[in-house]
């Protein structure tokens, strides 16, 4: 989420325009048709291969991340980094816990990571943390985390453990500068862990996995994370001013039966409406879903 304008602050603005005009197709698409015909059989054969009960990845819920190819990705901001806890080793631990629980085998940090730069905030920034920059935070808890897992899973030394991977901007599916984010994967069925599988037949958006979390009494959590992707997207750091009630930013709420989708859509609505910070947005989003058996 670092803001780096090499070139002048009226360069990203040209970017990011065009950005905003190319994933306008595609998503006004989607506003038209709404959710659950945009996202039906007819209009995506291949849909089946966007959704699998199994994680193997953990990544960003950064659309960046979230959409590219890097098998079943279970979306947590930040693999983790900002997860509720007592203490950074109460944090990884618990982490550790779900992530195991969860037979992952990969877990990524990446270049301008807003979830790292709230961590390296909360924390106290170089002097409260010991790094010299948010990214650099956001490593050491991915290489802390891998740490942590293969104790565990008693991995012996010489034998290969828990990947850790560092995702580079030049490999992210958005530019360094800002976000592009046009929607939200809400996920209640904790399956729809392939997007890429769509490529760019589907606007590009955060994933939050809102069923990993809300069947393990965490339901908060992921509603948190909404929290954040919709700041981050009403920023400087996302399409902000562009959002318009016309164009809205878009939460997409994935659901295994209309009941779900009820019940899900409600609790958005409440946790919105409830919070000043993002309650002032309102006019410019919209709530959608559909159902996926
Ligand atoms: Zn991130």
């Amino acid at each position: 989420m670092e803001y780096k304008d090499h070139s002048g602050h009226g360069e990203v603005s040209a970017k990011k325009r065009t950005a905003w005009e190319r994933s306008h197709p595609i998503t006004k698409e989607l506003l038209d048709k709404g959710a659950q015909e945009f996202m039906s059989k007819e209009r995506h054969p291949q849909i089946d291969q966007a959704f699998s009960p199994k994680v193997n990845c953990v990544c960003c819920m950064d659309e960046g991340t979230a959409h590219m190819e890097r098998g079943s990705k279970l979306f947590m901001a930040g693999s983790g980094i900002l997860y509720p806890a007592a203490s950074w080793d109460d944090r990884l631990n618990r982490v550790a816990d779900l992530f195991i629980d969860l037979h992952i085998t990969e877990i990524t940090s990446h270049d301008g990571c807003g979830a790292a730069g709230i961590a390296f905030k909360r924390d106290g920034r170089e002097e409260g943390t010991g790094c010299r920059t948010a990214d650099d935070y956001g490593k050491k808890w991915c290489s802390d985390l891998q740490a942590v897992m293969d104790v565990r899973l008693k991995v012996q030394e010489g034998i290969e453990g828990i990947q850790n991977v560092h995702i580079y901007e030049h490999e992210m599916e958005r530019p360094g500068e800002f976000h592009i984010a046009r929607v939200v994967w809400f996920d209640a069925t904790g399956k729809f862990t392939k997007p890429d599988m769509l490529g760019e037949e589907i606007p590009k958006g955060f994933a939050i996995n809102y069923h990993a979390f809300a069947s393990r009494g965490m339901r908060d959590y992921p509603l948190s994370e909404l929290e954040v992707a919709i700041k981050i997207a009403f920023s400087d750091h996302g399409f902000d001013k562009e959002f318009t009630k016309d164009h809205p930013f878009v939460i997409i709420v994935i659901a295994k039966d209309e009941n779900q989708k009820k019940e899900v859509t409600e609790l958005i609505n409440g946790i919105i409406q409830g919070n000043d910070k993002i309650s002032q947005f309102i006019s410019r989003i919209r709530i959608d879903g559909f159902i996926h058996e």
